[in-house]
């Protein structure tokens, strides 16, 4: 058995570490958030939770599937079964899933479920990975500047593939792949309204035609959200990817304003002021252009990466596999990868 660091504790981060502890190795898991989750995320506020990362997922491959019913089974996610998302799903031949209460609760409930052989460093960004003198080993350099003090026999990379590239210089093909990775930015705002408003609303609407708005979700009526007095509904849009790339370096109020203006376009009606309105800007939202493999491994180097830039082959027949189920399959195929090395030795 072996002591390996987990470098992202998203969902890829979480599955690879939970993996690799059921084989017995001692995993220390490292995050520069608060919390894990990554992408998977929910932001809280005086108005409510808003899941202002991915809004849900779809399952392609009967392995995830697989695990979804487990999830599903224990409570942590539920299944969309009205509006937008269900219809454009239902035409992919999927289901849009989400977490319970939120997003990020079913990150939550995954790294609560792992066993003591895994230590969670939260708050705790990696700057680089670094050989021990004399090789065998690898060491960490936090942010801070300083070394951690632990050596590990290997690690694993579970961040966005353009800062993956950065932590995997040590292995210069494996670093250059994960530049090739192409992401969409995605501004997002996260809006409330204490008053109902004077339209009929659907739960989600998809696409305006000036191309600003990707698509409007309402949150507040999800399974699992707490209904507050002195808030009427809750929505969360995204900007097309076209329109944020355009926009990367716009204020938060333009932005603000400029979704705005697009929801009303898309609903054909004038909104009051919201009584809550905040912006948060995506770098790296969702990956445009995988990597041809399950998961990177070196296994000389015993150094690997694993994340939604990865493309595992789902089932044939089936629909690619979206963000979060990519993160998931390629955590497992890593996971396969490391405990077979770190076992033969
Ligand atoms: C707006 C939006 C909409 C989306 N919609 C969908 C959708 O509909 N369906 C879908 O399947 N997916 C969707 N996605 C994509 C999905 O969220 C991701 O594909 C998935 O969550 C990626 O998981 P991951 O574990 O690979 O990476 P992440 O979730 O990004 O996790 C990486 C973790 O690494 C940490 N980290 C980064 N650098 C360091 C460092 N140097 N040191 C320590 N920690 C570090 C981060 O804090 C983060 O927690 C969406 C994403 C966004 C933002």
């Amino acid at each position: 058995m072996g002591a390996i660091a987990v470098i992202g504790a998203g969902i890829a981060g979480l599955t690879v570490t939970a993996k690799l502890a059921a084989h017995g190795h001692e995993v220390a898991l490292f995050d520069k958030s608060h919390g894990p989750g990554g992408r998977c995320a929910t932001r809280r506020s005086a108005v409510g939770a808003f899941d202002h990362g991915a809004p849900g997922f779809s399952a392609s491959s009967a392995a995830f599937r697989a695990q979804v019913a487990a999830w599903r089974q224990a409570g942590w996610v539920c299944d969309d079964d009205e509006g937008q998302a269900a219809a454009e799903a239902a035409e992919r031949g999927s289901s849009p899933i989400y977490g319970v209460p939120s997003m990020n609760a079913l990150a939550r409930q995954l790294s609560a479920q792992l066993p003591a052989r895994v230590t969670l460093h939260t708050d705790c960004q990696v700057a680089a990975i670094e050989p021990e003198a004399g090789g065998g080993a690898w060491r960490l350099r936090l942010s801070d500047g300083i070394t951690s003090a632990a050596r590990f026999d290997a690690v694993a990379v579970a961040v966005p593939a353009e800062q993956a590239a950065v932590l995997l210089a040590p292995d210069a093909v494996m670093a250059d792949r994960m530049q090739r990775v192409r992401s969409d930015p995605c501004w997002t705002v996260m809006t409330a309204w204490a008053r109902p408003l004077p339209v009929s609303l659907p739960s989600g609407l998809s696409g305006d035609a000036s191309r600003v708005l990707s698509t409007a979700r309402r949150d507040d009526l999800r399974t699992g959200r707490t209904p507050l007095a002195d808030v009427a509904c809750r929505w969360v849009l995204h900007a097309t990817p076209q329109w944020t790339a355009g926009h990367l370096d716009a204020r938060s109020e333009v932005v603000i304003a400029e979704l705005l203006r697009a929801f009303e376009r898309q609903l054909g009606a004038s909104l009051p002021a919201p009584s809550h309105a905040v912006a948060h800007r995506w770098l790296y939202a969702q990956v445009v252009t995988p990597c041809s493999e399950p998961c990177g491994w070196h296994a000389a180097l015993r150094l690997g990466a694993c994340g939604d830039a990865w493309h595992a082959h789902g089932d044939p027949g089936s629909i690619a596999p979206d963000g979060i189920e990519r993160a998931w399959l390629s955590g497992h195929a890593l996971a396969q990868q490391v405990h077979s090395t770190l076992s033969s030795r």
